[in-house]
């Protein structure tokens, strides 16, 4: 298992990892191992996410984000097209409920264009009806470039690309260990070794500490943020046609919830944003004493809370109160009551947080010698995980003087 020597190892099986080593593969890169600590791919985020693909609204124009965002979105329409796996272009309504929030309207609807959408139109209250009966509010913009898809079977067509090409990937081998050994990285999990010339760490909830583990410091730590769902019963998914959304707070990282029709069927209602004291804790009972030490310790946890305090404690107050939670809903959606939804999912967020108390907002990726580290790639990645991929294989190709064969191995 331990002999062979790969160009690259890539920690992490999920969207941004897989994207990574299907561009290397796509630019003629096969000697390749992506290393997935979990029995399946996706298993974490990726797979846990409300299936959008996002159309660039909400990010500064300019940013990692945006650029990303907008190339990703439609090089992920055209890679489905080309696959063959479901999607709908069936765009968004942002609804304003609250005449404070029409300037952020505003902002939002300028950030559209500078980003280049091209398919925005601001509506009248009267207006709204025309593309979501149900709904209720002072004004809205509709998006038309908005999405959705199923992350884990296009995670399942990057990986059948990875393979076809030559690049191996290993589930079940979570990176415990790390060692420099002349030019060659060894990576250890329990009784197996990956030997690698270069590496990408792409390990999303824990890729802080795999740069650590690197012996990089990440100049930030990941903070868990759960988001929950409630699903609509069957009999009332004629509420939502497509997907609703809230203006969302500019100084807050997450959206607010929402309404998401989902392309296997059904209509979800979330997520919101509950601090997890796990990692990986998908329940409200999920603890860990390391992960929840971890961050108390951390200065940027106690300045982020100063700022965010009262925002935090409605969340967690939504989480624990289905009344709350409908009541968020049915600023939206009047007509939505307490029997119409059923607890659904939950994910985690990475979100990466710096010893200042500041929520990074676009995406990161730091480079160190033969490896590159994408410390906070938080929504939209799954969106722009094409471009992200095609940008950290970039680095790669220039910094690691990679071996690219023309021809695909047999
Ligand atoms: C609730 C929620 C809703 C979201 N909605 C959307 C949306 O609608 N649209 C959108 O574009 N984005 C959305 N996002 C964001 C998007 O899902 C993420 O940005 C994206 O999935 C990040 O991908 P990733 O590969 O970086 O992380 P992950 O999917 O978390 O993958 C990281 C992988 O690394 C593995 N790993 C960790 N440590 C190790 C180790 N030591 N060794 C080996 N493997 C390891 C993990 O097991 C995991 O599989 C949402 C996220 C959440 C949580």
């Amino acid at each position: 298992m331990g002999e062979r020597i790969y160009d690259v190892g890539i920690i992490g099986g999920g969207i941004v990892g897989l994207a990574t080593a299907m561009a290397l593969v796509k630019a003629g890169v096969h000697s390749i191992v992506v290393l997935e600590a979990e029995d399946k791919l996706a298993a974490h985020q990726t797979g846990n996410n409300s299936g959008v693909i996002h159309s660039g609204l909400y990010y500064k124009p300019g940013s990692l984000k945006a650029l990303n965002c907008v190339a990703g979105r439609e090089a992920l329409y055209r890679f489905c097209a080309e696959q063959g796996i479901a999607h709908q272009a069936c765009g968004k309504l942002v609804v304003a409920t609250r005449p404070d929030e029409l300037a952020a309207l505003d902002a939002l609807e300028k950030k559209g264009v500078a980003n280049g959408l091209k398919k925005l139109r601001r509506l009248g209250a009267s207006e709204l009806k025309e593309y979501e009966p149900h709904v209720a509010g002072i004004a809205g913009l509709w998006v038309g470039e908005t999405g959705i898809v199923d992350y884990t079977k296009v995670c399942d067509a990057y990986a059948a690309i990875i393979r076809a090409g030559g690049g191996e990937i290993r589930l079940n081998f979570r990176v415990k260990g790390f060692a420099r050994d002349g030019g060659e990285l060894r990576l250890s999990s329990d009784g197996d070794e990956a030997r690698c010339r270069s590496l990408v760490n792409c390990a999303g909830l824990q890729s802080d500490r795999v740069a650590r583990l690197c012996g990089v410091k990440p100049g930030l730590q990941i903070i868990p943020f759960r988001g929950e769902y409630y699903e609509l019963v069957p009999g009332r998914h004629d509420l939502v046609r497509n997907l609703i959304y809230p203006v969302p707070d500019p100084n807050f990282p997450f959206l607010g919830v929402h309404f998401t029709r989902m392309i296997g069927g059904g209509v979800e209602a979330g997520p919101n944003a509950v601090l997890a004291f796990k990692r990986h804790g998908y329940r409200k009972t999920s603890f860990s004493l390391r992960d929840a030490a971890q961050f108390a310790l951390y200065p940027g946890f106690w300045a982020m809370g100063l700022k965010f305090w009262k925002m935090g404690l409605g969340e967690f107050y939504r989480s624990f109160s289905k009344g709350a939670f409908v009541r968020a809903l049915q600023r939206l959606v009047p007509e939505i009551q307490p029997d119409d939804l059923v607890p659904g999912g939950a994910g985690v967020r990475a979100q990466a947080l710096e010893a200042n108390g500041f929520l990074v907002d676009d995406f990161r990726i730091r480079e160190a010698e033969r490896m590159v580290h994408v410390l906070n790639a938080p929504s939209p990645a799954a969106t722009a995980s094409i471009s992200i991929g095609e940008s950290i294989a970039a680095i790669a190709l220039k910094n690691f003087a990679l071996e690219r064969q023309q021809k695909e191995p047999s």
